[in-house]
């Protein structure tokens, strides 16, 4: 089969099977020795893949569509202002919002492994642990952008932020046109996840 473009962007996404078979055999070692309980990891997995998810995220760029008094404060002190909406715990210990204007877009990567804003936006998906997505955001992040469907004026520049497990970012993308008036549940169904990474748009008002 030809090693056609397809393949190679889908070679990128994949978390390296070293790296999972890794993760298997600390997880097996773990268990034995009982040092933890598989159900929990369950339940923990379960919880920040699908109770929390980049929807508690989508709440937070909706309020700050809709609330421009939110929006000063959500920049002012992001960890603090998303807890009072009940953001907080575990891998959100201290984050930080970007603003996406018509002069900066903002993308996020962890150069070092996956640092990322876990009450906001679940679990990072495997592209963004990926030896790839972490070499090339910071070397060439328009290019990056471009294969992800982000094509940029020339005239917005790209603001690369790096996530450690001190600072934790997530971006406030820029409010679709058409949507003056909307509800903010109705604002929260137009913003993705990776809207919320740098790595994409909300999608446009229907
Ligand atoms: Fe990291």
């Amino acid at each position: 089969m030809p090693h056609d473009s397809d393949d190679h962007t889908h070679a990128h996404s994949v978390l390296p099977s070293d790296a999972t078979l890794r993760v298997k055999a600390i997880e097996t070692l773990l268990i034995s020795k009982g040092l933890i309980d598989p159900a929990a990891l369950d339940a923990i997995v379960d919880t920040y893949q699908n109770k929390i998810g980049p929807k508690n995220g989508a709440m937070v760029v909706a309020r700050a569509w809709s609330d421009s008094a939110f929006y000063d404060t959500l920049f002012y002190d992001t960890t603090e202002t998303v807890a009072d909406m009940g953001f907080y715990g575990r891998q959100g210990e201290h984050i930080m919002a970007l603003q996406n204007t018509d002069e900066i877009h903002n993308i996020v990567v962890c150069t070092l492994c996956s640092c990322y804003p876990w009450p906001l936006l679940g679990i990072p998906p495997s592209w963004y642990k990926s030896d790839a997505y972490r070499a090339r955001a910071v070397r060439e992040p328009r290019k990056v952008l471009a294969e992800f469907g982000v094509t940029l004026p020339s005239e917005t520049s790209v603001r690369v932020w790096d996530s450690t497990a001190e600072l934790r970012y997530f971006v406030i993308p820029q409010r679709p046109k058409g949507t003056e008036g909307w509800s903010e549940k109705r604002l929260a169904a137009l913003v993705t996840r990776d809207s919320m990474i740098g790595t994409g748009f909300p999608k446009d008002a229907q």
